[in-house]
């Protein structure tokens, strides 16, 4: 793991969960064989090294999002905190919709999170599709125990005596077919003898179980599809529900923690195991799961069908799109992995659903940049302000701090000249109460220049201001001794006309403009913000060099990073990631 906990980590029910497991030594004499692999494997091996195993067990058929990420952040911070292992795993089980692009992306996004799998000299990446022949030995025997049963009912007739939540299931005309019979089929099935749906592997548990998981669930069915790493070597795949608790036992994990809509499932993972341990293909102690609440975040979705949608439909421009809740996207608007992290350690791991909301992440980002981005100047919506008593063609230094808290950082200059850009909401003809700025005899300072009063201002015919006149007080630069002789309510920045570097900004808005897109029966594509992206033409302090990833504070308007696939330093493009206050509320 090569992310240290900067605090102490605040406690939550499963932190209990493993401190009494550890008093206990609940799983101090578990072993582990280097590998994944059934109780064979490990029996003769040392005592598991790793205190706790953990994982996190992504499908790779999306893009990470930041409901992901409270995943992240609490199997990969719990294995650091406690010296165990956790591992990454992808459950490729659902040859269809599985592609390499996403296995090479939630890598990528795992590594910038800041964790890894590496556990002192193994590394825990794993495919579920590496288990096949185990769990196809599996479910064999469990066929033989007198567990399983292929079943020729078709899907719908299945579906039909699943019973209901008040009514029992009724059971399959093959339920109780020989062991032999059923073994022979599955080995049809494997194969390729049968067709999709035709017929599939159950479990034989109890059909008028209060709990319809474990009313024969189906553990295998027929799939005649290309794997994205198995190829057609299988036609038939494991179920999710029974693949699961098999590859938590394979790589020994001991603290196997999902979201609560898996709650209903645990029955049937203990089941699978205890059949398993019971025909010897599994030591004690098993695998145990556990259920938080997921992360419902507002304003955004996080079903990775919608947000297929929105990238496949054309409504944001990829997944990595800055307006996206991706991880991708998120490090594209400028999200470091500290303020993510920091986002997950403050919404905390609970067993009930709450919404969080928005503002909670972009304070974590704040909270994160503001001691570290660099001070800088642009100005986004720019008229021109000229000194009309400053000499033509000249040019002199003005002075700023790199980082107003952080004296360390040294001194930023920049050149100060007779016309100047300043924004358009710095200028009234016809100031509203309160209003500090410039407006025609009023007295402003230019940020680390000088006290300057305006005299005048130009129109276009529309009426359109298109210059501000100002004569400046000499005596009165910033940091000189006369700075202070006259007392101004307002402070505007600028940047020189002849100086300023011209930069594409985009900012950013809310990408749905209802709090809750995700809920009930909302057609979410209706309710997309068609404000949500606005770009502009801006300037931006000389000597600022925009380097891909390069991020800033612009004085007064927020952080932004210079985009990490468009911007270059001779045509920078910035993205605004927040902006200095919560301008949501
Ligand atoms: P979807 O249903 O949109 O496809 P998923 O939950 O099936 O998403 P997986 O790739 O299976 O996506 O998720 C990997 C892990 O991430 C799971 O263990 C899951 O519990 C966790 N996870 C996914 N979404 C969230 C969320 N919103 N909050 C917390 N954990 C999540
Ligand atoms: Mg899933």
């Amino acid at each position: 793991m090569t992310t240290e906990s900067t605090t102490a980590p605040v406690s939550n029910f499963l932190r209990s969960i493993i401190d009494q497991d550890l008093k206990a030594q609940r799983h101090a004499s578990k072993r582990w064989g280097g590998k994944p692999g059934p109780a064979q494997v490990h029996a003769t091996a040392d005592v598991d090294p790793a205190r706790i195993r953990t994982r996190f067990p992504p499908e790779p058929n999306g893009y990470l999002h930041i409901g992901h990420a409270k995943s992240i952040c609490l199997n990969f911070g719990l294995a650091r905190d406690y010296l165990g292992a956790c591992h990454l795993r992808f459950d490729d089980t659902n040859p269809e919709k599985e592609e390499q692009e996403y296995v090479d992306a939630i890598i990528d996004m795992v590594h910038w999170l800041g964790f890894d799998w590496k556990f002192q000299n193994e590394t825990n990446l794993y495919f579920a599709s590496d288990y096949f022949e185990d769990m196809y030995a599996f479910a064999e025997a469990l066929i033989q125990g007198g567990f399983a049963y292929v079943d020729e009912q078709s899907p719908e007739q299945m579906r039909e005596t699943r019973g209901t939540l008040t009514s029992p299931g009724t059971n399959s005309p093959w339920r109780d077919r020989p062991a032999d019979e059923s073994l022979t089929l599955l080995r049809e099935m494997r194969d390729g003898k049968h067709p999709d749906g035709s017929m599939a592997l159950r479990a034989k548990i109890d059909m008028a179980s209060p709990n319809i998981n474990l009313r024969d669930p189906v553990m295998y069915r027929i799939r005649h599809a290309e794997h994205h790493r198995t190829g057609d070597k299988w036609c038939i795949y494991p179920m999710y529900s029974w693949a699961h608790p098999v590859e938590d036992a394979l790589e020994q994990i001991t603290h196997s923690i999902c979201t609560l809509e898996f709650e209903d499932q645990r029955p049937f993972y203990n089941w699978t195991l205890e059949r398993l341990r019971d025909l010897g293909f599994l030591a004690d102690p098993l695998p145990q799961q556990y259920e938080f609440a997921r992360l419902y975040l507002s304003y955004v979705v996080t079903s990775k069908r919608k947000l297929r949608q929105l990238v496949v439909e054309n409504h944001v421009n990829g997944w990595d799109d800055p307006r996206m809740p991706t991880l991708a996207g998120l490090r594209r608007r400028g999200y470091t992995p500290e303020s993510i992290r920091l986002f997950c350690e403050r919404i905390g791991v609970s067993k009930a659903d709450s919404r969080i909301d928005y503002s909670i992440l972009e304070q974590a980002l704040r909270d994160d940049l503001d001691p570290k981005a660099p001070r800088s100047v642009a100005v986004l919506d720019p008229i021109k302000l000229i000194i009309t008593n400053y000499p033509e063609g000249q040019s002199e230094e003005c002075t700023a701090p790199a980082h107003p808290k952080d004296p360390d950082a040294g001194q930023r200059t920049f050149p100060l000249t007779r016309e100047l850009w300043i924004e358009r909401d710095d200028f009234r003809i016809e100031p509203e109460k309160k209003y500090f700025r410039l407006y025609p005899g009023n007295t402003v300072r230019l940020k680390y220049g000088y006290v300057v009063t305006c005299t005048g201002y130009k129109q276009d015919d529309q009426g359109n201001v298109t210059e501000v006149y100002v004569e400046y007080l000499p005596d009165t630069k910033s940091g000189t001794p006369g700075a202070d002789s006259v007392k101004v309510k307002g402070n505007i920045t600028w940047i020189s006309v002849e100086h300023a570097i011209p930069a594409t900004v985009r900012l950013y808005d809310r990408l749905f403009s209802d709090p809750h897109p995700d809920t009930g029966d909302k057609d979410f594509l209706a309710l997309l913000n068609p404000n949500s992206l606005t770009t502009v033409e801006a300037w931006v302090e000389p000597g600022l060099v925009a380097e891909p990833g390069a991020n800033w504070q612009f004085e007064r308007l927020g952080y932004f990073i210079a985009d990490r696939e468009e911007s270059t330093p001779e045509k920078p493009v910035l993205n605004r990631t927040a902006t200095l206050r919560d301008t949501w509320v």
